[in-house]
């Protein structure tokens, strides 16, 4: 018999979510974690990074109690004090996600984990014999070849700078780079951020994407579209940034949020013929399972929707698929999502540009307004929201906001998307008032045909 029903590489949201819930059915599992336990999510992403668009939105929280008749005596912030909280709170999560793998029965062990053959699992000296191996080991920042990239950092080392920089260039479009460019500015620092093409955001409905750009730059940060980094130097006062552009860019730090990828090498995958893509995601078919029929992938390294909860979702039906006789497929449509900018987004289902190449007509809603508390402010502020609907079916097919609340929001938005939720139900549903979600349900007119 071999030593684990399971063995699971990867002690990131996936592989956890798996090894808990096969082992909840009885299987013995085993785990390993080479960093710290939680992954990405709890250590380097996810968690970490909502402190800090919390700790960065207090300026702006000072700022507006003036409108309400508070006075706030001068604030300062403190970026060592900011990081050890961080920490000191990082380390209780990992201990609890240690405590829920003992508790439900799991070996987790700590060290790095290859695959000598399909059914056993090296570890240092160690060797341990599973039936089935799950690689769950996510993925890491990729940086593009350029002069100077050693002086960069990445999200990685962001959370944990020694002090604060007074000013930063970040390059990148995406989730990671719009939310960094957005904490730091409310942080104070002077914050230049670099987009290579047309507008941030590629993949979001579009409006959404220019209201943030407009939103960011209201706030301070400096979007510069259509630039990309050239080389970089380093100088006595810290480093220049040429860009595409030709300008000079000094700053104290230069971060790059230029994607992510799968962190598949040196695990002995290739070795015994899991096929990996020409990104270095495992190949895995609609039920996780890599191109050798004992291995299954989960996560990141996937390269499929890159988000903790579609980890968890991916690790838990291949539990019970294997261990529950529940046969499930992991469901990638309508994942609900938000962007920790400043103002947040939310989002679900499909953007208009997307229905419009997929419906045969749609008809869209929009609202734009100053949301009541910055009324009283006076702060510059928008929310903005838009639903997308299939003339076919009346059918609601994507949920777009930018505004407070908006990651709350698309949560809710999504169980309603995911219940195949008609425009005509969204008019029906009473308002909660006062708030800004009521919009969502009083949109009556279409804007356009
Ligand atoms: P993304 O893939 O979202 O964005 C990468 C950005 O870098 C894009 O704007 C891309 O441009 C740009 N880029 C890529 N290569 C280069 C290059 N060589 N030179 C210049 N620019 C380049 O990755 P992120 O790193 O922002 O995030 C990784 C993943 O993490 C996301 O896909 C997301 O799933 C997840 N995440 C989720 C969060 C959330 O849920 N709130 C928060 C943070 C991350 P282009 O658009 O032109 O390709």
């Amino acid at each position: 018999m071999a030593d684990f029903d399971l063995f699971v590489i990867g002690g990131g949201s996936g592989g956890v979510a798996c090894a808990r819930r096969a082992a909840s059915h009885g299987a013995r599992v085993g785990l390993v974690e080479e960093s710290r336990m939680g992954g990405t999510c709890v250590h380097r992403g996810c968690i970490p990074k909502k402190f800090l668009v919390y700790a960065s939105h207090f300026r702006h929280d000072f700022e507006d109690a003036a409108g309400y008749g508070w006075s706030v005596g001068e604030s300062r912030f403190d970026w060592p004090t900011m990081v050890a909280a961080k920490s000191k709170e990082l380390d209780r999560l990992e201990g609890i996600y240690r405590r829920l793998l003992k508790d439900s029965g799991v070996t987790a062990i700590d060290g790095r984990g290859a695959l000598l053959d399909a059914n056993t699992v090296a570890i240092g000296d160690d060797r341990y014999s599973a039936d089935t191996v799950l690689i769950a080991t996510g993925g890491w920042p990729s940086l593009p070849e350029l002069p100077g990239i050693e002086l960069a950092i990445t999200s990685n080392e962001a959370f944990d700078l020694p002090q604060l920089p007074e000013r930063i260039v970040i390059i990148g479009g995406g989730y990671i780079a719009c939310e960094f460019a957005c904490i730091f500015n409310g942080l104070g620092v002077e914050t230049v951020q670099l987009y290579r093409s047309d507008m941030i955001l590629r993949g979001f409905d579009m409006d959404i994407r220019e209201i943030c750009c407009d939103e960011m730059r209201k706030s301070g940060v400096d979007v510069r579209l259509n630039t990309n980094a050239v080389k970089l130097e380093k100088t006595t006062a810290g480093i220049a940034l040429t860009s595409s552009q030709g300008d000079v860019l000094e700053a104290d730090q230069v971060m790059f949020a230029t994607g992510r990828a799968p962190n598949t090498a040196g695990f002995g995958l290739k070795e015994v013929g899991v096929e990996v893509n020409h990104n270095g995601a495992v190949t895995v078919d609609s039920g996780s399972r890599s191109t050798v029929a004992n291995l299954y992938a989960v996560g990141d390294c996937t390269d499929r929707v890159n988000l903790t909860p579609v980890a968890i979702h991916e690790g838990r039906c291949l539990a019970e698929t294997l261990y529950n006789n529940n046969p499930q497929i992991p469901d990638h449509r309508d994942i609900p999502t938000a962007v920790f900018t400043q103002p947040e987004i939310g989002t679900v289902g499909m953007s208009e540009e997307d229905a419009r190449t997929h419906c045969a007509a749609v008809d869209i809603y929009k609202t734009r307004f100053r949301p009541l508390k910055h009324t009283l402010t006076g702060r510059d502020e928008t929310v903005f929201m838009k639903l997308v609907v299939d003339r076919a079916d009346d059918r609601v097919v994507g949920c777009h906001m930018i505004g407070t609340g908006a990651g709350e929001l698309s949560q809710l938005l999504g169980v309603a998307i995911k219940a195949g939720a008609t425009k005509a139900q969204f008019d029906e549903t009473v308002a909660v008032h006062p708030t800004s979600a009521e919009e969502f349900v009083t949109m009556y007119e279409p804007v356009t045909a």
